[in-house]
This record gives C-alpha cells, structure tokens and sequence, in this order.
C-alpha cells in the first residue's frame, strides 16, 4: 500500500505535524511576516496591485454605464455600436501593451486579462472583439514589426484602427497549417489569392494579419505572415455569419483576390508565420480562459440575487440543500478557473513558459462557463428559458469557447503531448 507521508513535501519532515501545531502554523502564516530580513512571501496569484483594481474599477463602471444597456440590443440585432467601439479606444481598451511612444497606454498583459474578464462579466461579444486586438493583433505588430510598421500601425490599434487575424480557411480549422492561401513573389511585392473564414472583428477591421503560404514546396515553412490594409484592391469581407452568440462581435469570411502588397508588408521574417501564429494563439488563449471567467462570473451574478428573493413552498430557492450544494459547486469551479488564468497570465508577464497552463486554464474556464450557464437556467426555472432575463444569453456565449483558439479537443491534444514530454526527461 502507499503510504501518504512519502508524497509529503520533504520540507514536512518525515513526520506528521500534531493538527493544533498545523493550525497554529496555519493562524501565523496568515499574517505577512514582519521580520525585516526574511523574504516576503510571493502574492497569492488573484492580488491584484492598485494599479490593476483601479483599472478594473475602470473597466467595470464602462460596463455597467455604457455597455450593460445596449446589450440586448447588440445581442437581437448582431451590432456593434459605434460609440461602444470608441469607448474601447478612449478608455485604453485597446492596444494595451503599446508602449507610450507609439501612444499606447503601456500596460501589461495582465491588464488585458482584467478588461477581457470585466467586458465578459456585461458582453462576451464585446469582450473578445478587445481580446482579439489585445493578444493577437497589437502584440504580433510590436513583436515582430520593424520601426517603420510599428509607427505607421501601432499609434491607429490603440486609437481608432481595429485589427483582425486571419489564419482559419474552409479546409484548415484545428489543422491550421494546411492553409491554403498563397502569396507568390512577382517582382519586389507579392500576390495573395485564397479565401480565410470565421475571421473575428473583420467587419469592422482596418488592419488584416494574413497567413498566407509563399513558399508551398516547404509546407508549412512556407507560411508567412503579412499586413494588408483594408481598401487595397481585391480584399473583400464577407457578410457576417448569423452566429448562436457573441453576436456583437463580427464574424466574416475575407477573400484575397490578387491581392498585390510590397515585401515590406511582411511582418516579420518570410517563412516564420507557422511559429508566430502557434505562439501568439498559445498566449491569447489565456485571453480566452478570461473571457470564460468573466462570462461564467457574469451569468452567476445575475442568478444568485434572483435565488435570493424567489420563494417556493414559503422558503427562499436559496435555502433548499438542494440547490445551495450545486451553487457552492458552481462558486468553487468559478474560482478555481480563475486562479487557472491568472496564474498563467502571471506567468506569461513575467517571462515563463506559460503554454501548459494556458490550455488548461482555456479548456477548463470554459467547461466552468458552459456548466454553470447551463445550471443558472435551470436555477432561474422558466424566466431562465426566455430573453427577458439576460441569463439565456450566456448559455449560448459561452460555447464559443470550446471551438475558437483551439477546440477542446486540441487544449487536450497540447497538455497530452507537454505531461510525455515532461515524464520523457
Ligand atoms: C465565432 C468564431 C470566431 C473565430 N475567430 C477566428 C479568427 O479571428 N481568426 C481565425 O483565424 N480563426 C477564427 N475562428 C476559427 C476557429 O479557430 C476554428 O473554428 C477552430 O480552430 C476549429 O476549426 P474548425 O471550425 O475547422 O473545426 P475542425 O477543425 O473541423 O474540428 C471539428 C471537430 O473535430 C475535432 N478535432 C479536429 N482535429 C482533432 C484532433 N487532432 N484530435 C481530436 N479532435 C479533433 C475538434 O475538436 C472539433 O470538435 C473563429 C471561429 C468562430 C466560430
């Protein structure tokens, strides 16, 4: 048999501490050590700093005051207001990371983390068209832009130009390096023809990141990735699709039709679009893992006052057993999700591999968000099942999140292959 005490950490001892000696230990660990020699202990990993909470409180009061009473009618409708979109802009939304001397807000990534979570909690819709901007487009062009691209490109995404990437096509969803679409040198500029689907924010996108295959005699090698700007001849987007959810966001086809761009619109270096593709999505879907949380966080605070106030057989809904078991359970796999993206966020802020933690975080976060949407409208009984209560709405955001960034399936495939590796060493 196993015995317990040999998993222990060895900074246990090879003895059991007596449980009065664990609870004194645990009543002193609680407060923060006063020794000024010592070393503080790291902070647990959902502290934010006051630079953080006051953007939160930000971020939370555009979505009660501007956002929250438009979202039915961005929801029926599939639109985006203007004055919503600007918001974004005027509040330092978008572009967080820019640096200030391209006139960016320079925030970190954690603060994109934040205003994915908060816009989720009132609009997942509009909190992935922020999302999008924020961990795909802004960060591949202050990554891997060359000077004249960054000061022509970065100062329009964090103050009027939205962005859009372009990697799905109609044959390659999770095998997304099977694209299709190619750019053929002709001369110093190259030609991209193909067609790209389900392209977030591509209705109202100005700048295009386009993967596009230069070189199909190298696979995968060959993929590049370029900036197009809307308005150059032959890019066209598509209407936008009719989607379950998140249907404030865009979603659209985008064609290429000869579409003619100098060598100087490739970002970064020719034939590197593969690894800047996988490395951004394995960073956005962090991104992701917040947007579920926030959704999930949303859809409960919705739901619990409604519990509060409704009785049945003369006893509030929230004092059955019954339910207050599955709310605990709810609460419980809420917060656990949390930690899951905020750990991996801080990781990723402060330089460490993050690529495990940021698949379990999306994977799990969005599981969280599906069960308990689910569990809200069943709760709410038969106002849950109509539009007059918002609950309905995150039911059908939230599965969203197990297709886009990588499907379930795929967050799985990656942790898989990462636990072999690991136990390979
Ligand atoms: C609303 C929306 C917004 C999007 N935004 C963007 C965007 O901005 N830019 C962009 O480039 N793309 C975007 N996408 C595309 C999205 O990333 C893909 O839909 C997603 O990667 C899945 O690809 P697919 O739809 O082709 O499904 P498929 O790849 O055909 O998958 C279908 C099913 O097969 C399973 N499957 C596939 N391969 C495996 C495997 N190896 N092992 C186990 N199961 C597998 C999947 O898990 C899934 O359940 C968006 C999609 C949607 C719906």
């Amino acid at each position: 048999m196993l015995s317990a005490a040999r998993f222990l950490p060895s900074r246990f001892g090879s003895a059991l501490l007596p449980i009065r000696a664990i609870t004194s230990a645990a009543s002193t660990a609680a407060k923060p050590r006063q020794d000024s020699d010592a070393q503080p202990f790291p902070p647990p990993v959902t502290q934010l700093s006051e630079e953080e909470m006051a953007f939160k409180e930000t971020v939370r009061r555009f979505g009660q005051d501007v956002l929250r009473p438009l979202v039915k009618e961005m929801d029926a409708q599939s639109k985006l207001p203007d004055n919503v979109l600007k918001g974004c802009f005027d509040n330092g939304f978008m572009g967080i990371e820019i640096e200030d001397k391209y006139g960016g807000p320079n925030g970190s990534f954690f603060n994109t983390v934040i205003v994915v979570e908060e816009l989720a909690k009132v609009d997942a819709g509009l909190s992935v068209i922020v999302d999008v901007q924020n961990t795909l487009v802004a960060p591949l062009v202050f990554r891997l832009g060359n000077e004249e691209q960054k000061q022509k490109y970065l100062p329009k995404l964090c103050t009027e130009w939205v962005g859009c990437f372009n990697l799905s096509e109609v044959g390659s969803g999770s095998d997304a390096f099977a694209l299709k679409t190619s750019a053929k040198a002709d001369g110093n500029d190259f030609i991209i023809n193909g067609s790209k689907m389900w392209i977030t924010n591509s209705n109202e996108a100005n700048l295009f990141i386009v993967f596009a295959n230069a070189d199909p005699s190298k696979g995968y090698k060959g993929i590049t990735a370029f900036l197009v700007e809307r308005g150059t001849k032959g890019l066209s987007v598509g209407k936008k699709e009719d989607k379950l959810g998140i249907r404030s966001s865009s979603t659209c086809s985008v064609h290429f039709d000869n579409v003619r761009v100098p060598k100087s619109a490739i970002l970064g270096e020719y034939g590197k679009g593969y690894k800047y593709a996988i490395e951004c999505l394995n960073e956005g879907r962090i991104g992701i893992g917040a947007q579920m949380v926030g959704l999930a966080e949303g859809c409960f605070d919705q739901t619990i006052p409604y519990l509060q106030e409704r009785k049945q057989f003369n006893t509030r809904l929230i004092d059955f057993q019954g339910m207050q078991h599955q709310i605990a359970q709810a609460a419980m796999e809420i917060e656990a999700a949390r930690v899951l993206v905020y750990n991996a966020a801080r990781l990723k802020e402060n330089g460490l591999s993050a690529v495990k933690q940021a698949a379990m975080a999306k994977l799990y976060a969005s599981q969280v968000a599906t069960k308990v949407t689910s569990k809200c409208v069943e709760w709410l009984g038969g106002v849950g099942f109509t539009k007059e209560f918002p609950v309905e709405k995150y039911y059908r955001d939230c599965k969203i999140g197990t297709i886009y960034e990588g499907t379930s399936n795929i967050q799985l495939n990656t942790i898989a292959k990462l636990v072999d590796a690991e136990y390979k060493k």
